[in-house]
């Protein structure tokens, strides 16, 4: 066994939940071994959630619908042979443990009681026979996995309006932290699995937790244990925009509050139990939604932070099977307790109510199948009753169409022709929810799936759904799992002569960075080719390499500086560029030097006109502007909104005008630049209206910047920046402005991919499971995974040809635990010696880098 070291008392728990089809194979439960034992690595106690294998609780609920004996032990054994299938394809040919439970699913079969509580009782069947296995296979792999029946801790809550059914079958549980359980969880083992969807009701039978109450199980125990965070593992990256079977380009959501994320699994994404997020809300236990088969994968962090304060929609979810019912009378509505009676009547029936709208003489409301047991006889006899009091009309069947996201009411503006794509179908009823996070039209439920993937792709191109904010969402499903349609050219390295030309550097001396001249100067091409542009600057904080610098500037580009250094760097490599200077608060010298020098200067901000007038009389200046909102791939690459200290406000346009003309200077340039790694071709021209009709108040300008920040794919499968759709979107913003020139200064797009870092590996270490790839370099090299959480493929240029069945933590040889430069790798089983690439490194990796350790930093070789 190798987790043998003991953690301390207060180790914190870590609780991972595994849907149907990531426990269904072998090869899953190597994965979940690794993936246990490395939040082990941790240093934290692992409690493993587990659901049925796929297809087995559908599978034990059919049985319990069969009404013949033969057939129900028939199913029983099929279900049998399943599990001793897998059972085998583990490795393992005995387990008593097993017999056990499957003698209680054949006896169960066979019984004669058939109510809920032996409904119960046979779909618990499930998950307790995937748990057995489970442990056993682990603790196989030489993962000591201590089994725990769930029902011992987790004690389900009578509720007031509950039936029989609904306790039985779609119970829930009241979750405090538990120290007294904690701990005697803890005196079990550091790794410990449980059943998902099962508890324990108050006479100690057993009870359901609701369809997908595997994620509720996961939750609960979560908050039980006060975790440090929750994972729940699945066969998505995470929650999208949207159902991504439906809606293949919806987008993934890398980070949502508890909020967000909970109304977007009440309306409908199935990827996580509508009832999984309250139990962590409180305790504020995060939670993590990833893919077992893609663990590389970012996935979908759900917190207590709200992660941007700009509304956007997030999601566009649908739930199907709802039933309308219209009650009219006229004049009634507003008489005292009329609407008590009415509801009262819903209540008898044992029908809970979800969307209201309401007029004058009609009261429209939706009946929720998730929330209600919607056979026709109870929706007839409730029709019955209120027919007694108002003329009722059942519309069915239909669905949900909801637009999710912070601060719905102030993006009406934004949903015009979304809102007209409604035109198209009825609409029955619109509702608007009170804490202003969604929006809902019910329409026919036939009209939906056609409708979802149009409505979502209104939304992106209204901007509505902000997809170019990085930090916000991710790539499309499409993209990250779709057939390879127009995969993208591969990267320079990968050509057989430049690999051997790499390791033979690599020989030489490492870490070392890798600058591909023919690369870069293709990157400076496409972007010259863009009509649209009439000036193009490098931004060289992204790579100042002399050599760069003359090859960009052989392209055409000109130099854009933040700093003296840079400002000097730039007139060393390429005497003949232009320049720019755009510091931000630098001291009064720079820019006293810079206008000495007769390099254009961009001020944003008032304090150098207020207090060093003088230095700026008679002189044009750009101005730059923050638009009061920033994006980008990380919080800390946002140079825009709140928080950030980049650019003038436009509230202090007209003070910052006033005090410029009194100074005879004039602002000929308005610069806005509102982050890095930006993938929405549509991002630029926005931000070019936006200065544009700024810039039409003012009257001096004659050319607008719209900054950088054009993204390079990080994630695997991302597609690239579409530059025709960049050019044709600045395009139309030009013709409605043509007195504007128009320029750009990208820098990460230019030398990213130009760039790999070389790097040998030192030592391998399997510690608790884990398997670690040390590398000799480490974040002073390159340092955008530890600060950006930034993701750089990882390649063994050593070992091309093998298989990649590896999962390891690539780290350097820093004193910090941060210094990863990548998690959860599958790489080729490496060996001293090999040599490991780094990718579009060439960005902010050796103009970045540090002492840190007193280790020198990579040094740097340019393949011309
Ligand atoms: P598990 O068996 O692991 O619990 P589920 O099938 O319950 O997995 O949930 C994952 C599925 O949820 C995905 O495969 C996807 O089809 C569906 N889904 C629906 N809406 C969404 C959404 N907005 N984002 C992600 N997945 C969604
Ligand atoms: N096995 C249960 C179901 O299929 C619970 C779960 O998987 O979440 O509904
Ligand atoms: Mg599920």
């Amino acid at each position: 066994m190798t987790n043998a070291s003991a953690l301390p008392a207060a180790a914190p728990w870590i609780v991972l939940k595994f849907g149907g089809t990531s426990v269904s194979t072998p090869q899953r439960w190597a994965t979940i071994r690794a993936l246990a034992a490395s939040r082990r690595a941790e240093g934290a106690r692992v409690l493993l959630v587990v659901s049925a294998l796929s297809g087995v609780t559908d599978a034990l609920k059919a049985l319990c619908g069969l009404a013949d004996v033969g057939a129900r032990a028939a199913a029983a054994a099929d279900i049998a042979a399943r599990h001793r299938d897998l059972l085998r394809a583990l490795g393992l040919d005995r387990l008593p443990a097993l017999d056990a439970h499957l003698a209680e699913l054949a006896a169960l079969a066979t019984a004669a009681e058939h109510d809920y509580a032996w409904q119960a009782a046979v779909q618990s069947m499930g998950e307790l026979l995937s748990s057995t296995l489970g442990a056993a296979a682990l603790s196989a792999q030489g993962l000591a996995t201590a089994w725990l029946d769930a029902r011992s801790c987790l004690l389900a809550t009578p509720l007031p309006n509950q039936n029989e059914r609904t306790r039985r079958l779609s119970a829930s549980v009241e979750c405090n932290a538990d120290t007294a359980l904690a701990a005697r969880l803890a005196a079990c083992g550091e790794v410990l699995i449980t059943q998902g969807f099962i508890a324990r009701d108050q006479a100690g039978r057993t009870v359901l937790l609701g369809r997908g109450g595997s994620d509720t199980s996961a939750a609960y125990f979560g908050a039980l244990l006060a975790a440090a965070r929750v994972e729940i593992w699945t066969d998505v990256a995470g929650m999208f925009s949207a159902n991504p079977r439906q809606v293949p380009d919806a987008r993934l959501l890398t980070r949502l509050d508890y909020e967000e994320a909970q109304e977007i699994a009440t309306t409908g994404a199935k990827v996580l139990h509508p009832r999984s997020l309250s139990p962590l809300r409180d305790p504020r236990v995060p939670l993590l939604i990833k893919d077992t088969q893609r663990p590389e994968l970012d996935g979908t962090v759900i917190g207590p932070e709200a992660a941007s304060d700009a509304p956007s929609v997030k999601a566009i979810s649908a739930r199907k099977g709802i039933t309308l019912i219209a009650m009219e009378s006229v004049g009634m509505w507003q008489q005292v307790g009329f609407l008590a009676d009415v509801f009262a009547l819903f209540k008898q029936h044992g029908l809970s109510v979800d969307l209201i709208g309401s007029a004058e003489t009609n009261v429209t409301v939706s009946l929720d199948p998730s929330e209600n047991l919607l056979d026709s006889d109870a929706i007839a006899a409730l029709a019955a009753d209120l027919a007694r009091v108002c003329r009722v009309k059942v519309i069915a069947p239909c669905a949900a169409v909801t637009l999710v996201g912070r601060g719905m009411r102030a993006m009406l503006h934004r949903l015009s022709t979304v809102l007209a794509e409604f035109g198209q179908v009825k609409v029955h009823l619109i509702s608007q929810s009170s804490n202003n996070l969604n929006l809902t039209f019910v329409v026919d439920e036939a009209t939906v799936d056609a409708l979802l993937p149009r409505l979502h792709d209104l939304l992106l191109r209204a901007g509505a759904l902000r997809a170019g904010d990085r930090a916000l969402f991710g790539p499309s499903w499409q993209a990250l799992y779709g057939a390879a349609t127009a995969a993208p050219p591969p990267p320079w390295w990968r050509e057989p002569a430049a690999r051997a030309r790499l390791l033979a550097i690599a020989a030489e001396a490492t870490p070392r960075y890798v600058y591909h001249l023919p690369t870069l100067r293709e990157r400076a091409r496409a972007l010259q080719a863009l009509t649209a542009v009439d000036r193009w600057y490098y931004a060289i904080k992204a790579n100042p390499h002399p050599a760069l610098l003359a090859a960009l500037a052989a392209e055409g580009f000109g130099l854009e500086c933040v700093s003296p250094g840079e400002l000097a760097a730039a007139e060393r490599a390429a005497p003949q560029a232009a320049r720019l200077f755009t510091p931000n608060f630098a001291p009064r010298a720079d820019y006293a030097a810079a206008l000495a020098a007769d390099v254009p200067v961009t001020l944003d901000a008032l304090h150098p006109l207020l207090h060093w007038g003088e230095l700026f009389r008679d002189r044009e200046l750009i101005l730059r502007l923050d638009l009061g909102r920033g994006l980008g791939h990380h919080e800390k690459v946002r140079t825009g909104g709140a928080g950030s200290k980049f650019g003038l406000p436009v509230s202090d346009l007209d003070l910052f005008l006033r005090r410029a003309e009194a100074l005879g200077a004039r602002v000929t340039g308005l610069h806005a630049h509102l982050g890095s790694g930006i993938l929405d071709p549509r991002h630029w021209a926005q931000v070019c209206g936006e200065l544009a009709s700024l810039a039409d108040r003012i009257g001096t300008v004659a050319f607008l910047d719209v900054g950088g920040g054009l993204g390079v794919p990080a994630a695997e499968g991302e597609p690239a920046l579409d530059l025709a759709a960049l050019d044709a979107a600045l395009l139309e913003v030009k013709r409605a402005y043509p007195h504007y020139a128009l320029w750009m200064e990208p820098g990460r797009y230019l030398v990213a991919e130009a760039g790999v870092l070389l790097a040998r590996v030192t030592q391998i270490k399997h510690k608790e499971g884990v398997a670690y790839l040390g590398a000799d370099a480490g974040m002073n090299s390159l340092i955008r995974p530890a600060l950006y959480d930034a993701r750089h493929a990882i390649v063994n240029l050593t070992r091309p040809d093998d298989r990649a069945d590896t999962l390891y933590q690539v780290v350097g040889p820093i004193c910090e635990s941060g210094d990863v430069l990548g998690s959860d790798r599958r790489l080729p089983a490496a060996a001293e010696g090999d040599v490991l690439l780094i990718a579009d490194a060439g960005a902010y990796g050796a103009s970045m880098a540090s002492h840190y350790n007193l280790r020198k930093p990579a040094a740097e070789t340019v393949l011309s």
